[in-house]
């Protein structure tokens, strides 16, 4: 089997730019993905970017066998450094021909479904106490048992909104703050003060540097994720021997499925607590971050991110959150999801064939 053409669409998410790719080969296979970078200052990666990116990874992987995707990977490295979403969208749609060529789920080629039903979480962003309550109690009422806490604003402020949110749920509920590296160690410092000693919670990239976010687990006691600043196995092993207890692998961030599964495998070997998630996405995102999840061990994965249940329009149909807070992954050979309505992506921004 040979890679013939990539087509790339993209469509307007509800707070951003997607990118969808398909990846067609001389077979009747066609394998689908999605990537869809945040902001430009989010981290070294943006639209235009990863368009750029994949224009120039593109040529070089006609002809490859989409199912050696680790022959993939390599052409793709030795094209560029960078271009992580790129890679991950071509990764990823090989994924789901391997799957749909061996006529099996992805996460049974990743090693097999170790966690039947994954946790979702839910992510509580920012606003006035009233609001950021309610909503928690709504997330609480439909069942979520895992709940990201977003801060990295005023520290004073954030840890009078997270003091609060805590206190109206359960014990059991998984709830941990993110403030995506926007503090700096000072500020960490007084947010993990005004939280008080009776409040314990995971802190997820509170600064931008290993240095800093471990020093803030240091100081604080409190247990450290790892988001924004983990893109290879050397900083994986960086951050833990520096302490952190847990890392949120990106796919698009780390440069797709084969990349993520490594740094999953060595981050559960390291006794590692893993999230599953990804910068920005919808329904294949949602599909292909539950691939990983579900091939993860149980009692080392917090959570995964389901971003088809906050965004829109869904492309495909997808297994959705259910009342137990988790989600099923299907048995649909590759990436899990049904096939993709091409009507909500308009017509392909660019092409590339042999
Ligand atoms: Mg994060």
């Amino acid at each position: 089997m040979q890679i013939t053409d990539i087509t790339v669409f993209s469509y307007k998410a509800r707070y951003n730019d997607g990118v969808y790719t398909i990846i067609r080969t001389d077979s009747t296979i066609e394998g689908w993905s999605e990537t869809a970078p945040l902001g430009s200052d989010y981290l070294p990666s943006s639209f235009t970017g990863e368009i750029a990116a994949l224009k120039e990874i593109g040529p070089k992987i006609i002809g490859l066998d989409p199912r050696s995707i680790a022959s993939v990977n390599a052409v793709m490295d030795k094209v560029m450094l960078s271009g992580m979403a790129a890679k991950s969208v071509i990764d990823l749609a090989c994924w789901d021909i391997l799957g749909k060529s061996v006529d099996l789920p992805t996460h049974v080629l990743l090693g097999g479904c170790l966690t039947d039903e994954p946790p979702a979480f839910s992510v509580i962003g920012f606003g006035d106490l009233p609001t950021v309550v309610h909503k928690a109690q709504t997330e609480l009422d439909k069942g979520v048992i895992a709940m990201q806490l977003k801060v990295g604003d005023d520290p004073l402020v954030d840890a009078r909104r997270v003091k609060a949110i805590r206190k109206i749920l359960p014990e059991s509920m998984k709830v941990w703050a993110d403030a995506n590296a926007s503090w700096n160690l000072d500020q960490a410092l007084v947010f993990a003060r005004a939280l008080g000693q009776e409040i314990t919670i995971p802190l997820e990239q509170p600064c931008r540097s290993l240095t800093d976010c471990a020093e803030v687990g240091r100081r604080t006691g409190l247990p450290i994720i790892l988001d924004e600043c983990v893109f290879t196995m050397a900083d994986l092993m960086a951050a833990h021997a520096a302490g952190v207890t847990g890392v949120n692998i990106k796919l698009s961030r780390v440069g797709g499925l084969t990349k993520a599964r490594i740094l999953r495998d060595a981050a559960v070997g390291l006794e590692m607590m893993v999230n599953v998630d990804d910068t920005w996405g919808c329904a294949l995102t949602t599909a292909q971050n539950l691939q990983l999840a579900a091939s993860t061990r149980p009692d080392r994965l917090r959570a995964v991110d389901l971003f088809a249940e906050w965004t829109n329009p869904l492309i495909s149909e997808i297994p959705r959150m259910q009342s137990n807070g988790r989600i099923t992954p299907v048995s649909l050979p590759g990436n899990g999801f049904g096939s993709v309505n091409i009507e909500h992506l308009g017509e392909p921004l660019f092409q590339i064939t042999a």
